[in-house]
């Protein structure tokens, strides 16, 4: 598959973010495109070819079943708008630090604070592509404790408990740092470790850890282990600290994102989603575009199954908001922009049949 084309495929800006996307219909045709890039392809029996119905919906002429484009992906039955969903998915895509829940609220005036919530757990359940590569090469591994912010809140909350999280992290010699992976683990046990390694390490990489028992045996399964003593580096006279550089940088990111962006407010329940929302940044820090994380974003929306809001509250609700200071309502500056005429089907126009 090509890769997506900067102006054509995806917005290279917010401005032409706006002009493209100026309707719900405008991101609904985007939606079709992106899912069926060769015409309708029926989701219950898989026959290509059918045609649209007066409500939008398409008829398969294979089977005769109907559907719509967002049907079975994140977006079916939703009853915020397109244009709506697309502004939060720019600014989850394109921002440094992604977007907290209360400012999606406000920023794009959505009703109900579980409203932008769910919206944003949505995403973060798309980020994760089955059968995604792991890491390969020199890849360090440790673990970190992560969580235990919500003591001394008022209101009586119970104090937090923190959490053991696995981070790899691929390191590019003499020095960098390339992609991470990080998931909340049960405890530092042997089992758990080495399930964490296996997830998400290539096998015949070199595994750099400290000198903890739990890494033992992963020659065994398979990796060049690496295993770094910190008495060594204390005998030495160097900084322990300095042991697994990457590891600490990273877990030391991705707390202060937790704790700025999200105020610490990340409850152990979601824990993991919000991991997978910092390595999906953290991995794409050096795209070229921030359009085009957009546009992989809303490209594993539309492949992913639908997020039912039951699912994402199995465990814990979310916390109530805190009361909105009142602020005088002003008009807000006029998104409208000239009308771009959806680039991505007249480019297609030029070269078919
Ligand atoms: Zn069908």
């Amino acid at each position: 598959m090509n890769p997506p084309r900067a102006g054509i495929d995806y917005p290279r800006s917010v401005g032409e973010f706006q002009a493209w996307f100026r309707t719900d219909g405008d991101c609904l045709d985007f939606l079709e495109w992106l899912r069926w890039p060769t015409g309708f392809a029926c989701p219950d029996c898989g026959h290509y070819g059918g045609w649209r119905l007066g409500d939008g919906r398409f008829m398969c002429s294979g089977c005769g079943g109907r559907t719509s484009v967002t049907a079975g992906t994140i977006f079916d039955r939703t009853r915020t708008p397109l244009t709506v969903w697309f502004t939060a998915c720019w600014l989850f895509a394109t921002g440094k630090d992604g977007i907290s829940a209360l400012s999606l609220k406000r920023t794009l005036e959505i009703g109900s604070y579980q409203t932008a919530w769910a919206m944003l757990h949505r995403l973060r359940s798309v980020l994760v592509r089955p059968g995604r590569d792991r890491l390969a090469g020199a890849v360090e591994v440790d673990e970190t404790y992560i969580g235990g912010y919500e003591s001394g809140l008022p209101g009586g909350r119970a104090p937090g408990k923190k959490v053991i999280v696995g981070i790899a992290v691929e390191i590019h010699e003499p020095r960098g740092i390339g992609r991470c992976r990080m998931r909340p683990l049960a405890d530092i046990s042997a089992t758990s470790l080495h399930a964490f390694v296996k997830d998400h390490v290539e096998p015949g990489a070199r595994v750099i850890t400290d000198a903890w028992q739990g890494y033992r045996g992963l020659e065994k399964l398979g990796y060049v282990h690496d295993r770094r003593s910190q008495r060594a580096v204390r005998a030495r006279g160097e900084d322990p600290g300095k042991l697994l550089p990457a590891t600490h940088r990273v877990a030391s990111l991705a707390k202060r994102w937790l704790l700025g962006t999200h105020q610490g407010s990340v409850d152990r329940a979601h824990l993991a989603s919000y991991l997978d929302e910092f390595v999906f940044r953290f991995n794409r820090r050096r795209s070229r575009s921030r359009g085009m994380v957009f546009y992989r974003l809303l490209e594993l929306a539309v492949a992913h199954a639908p997020v039912r809001y039951e699912g994402l509250i199995a465990a814990k609700r979310p916390r109530a908001a805190p009361p909105t200071p009142p602020s005088a309502r002003g008009h807000p500056p006029s998104l409208e922009r000239p009308p771009a005429n959806r680039p991505w089907r007249a480019a297609g126009l030029s070269y078919s049949v």
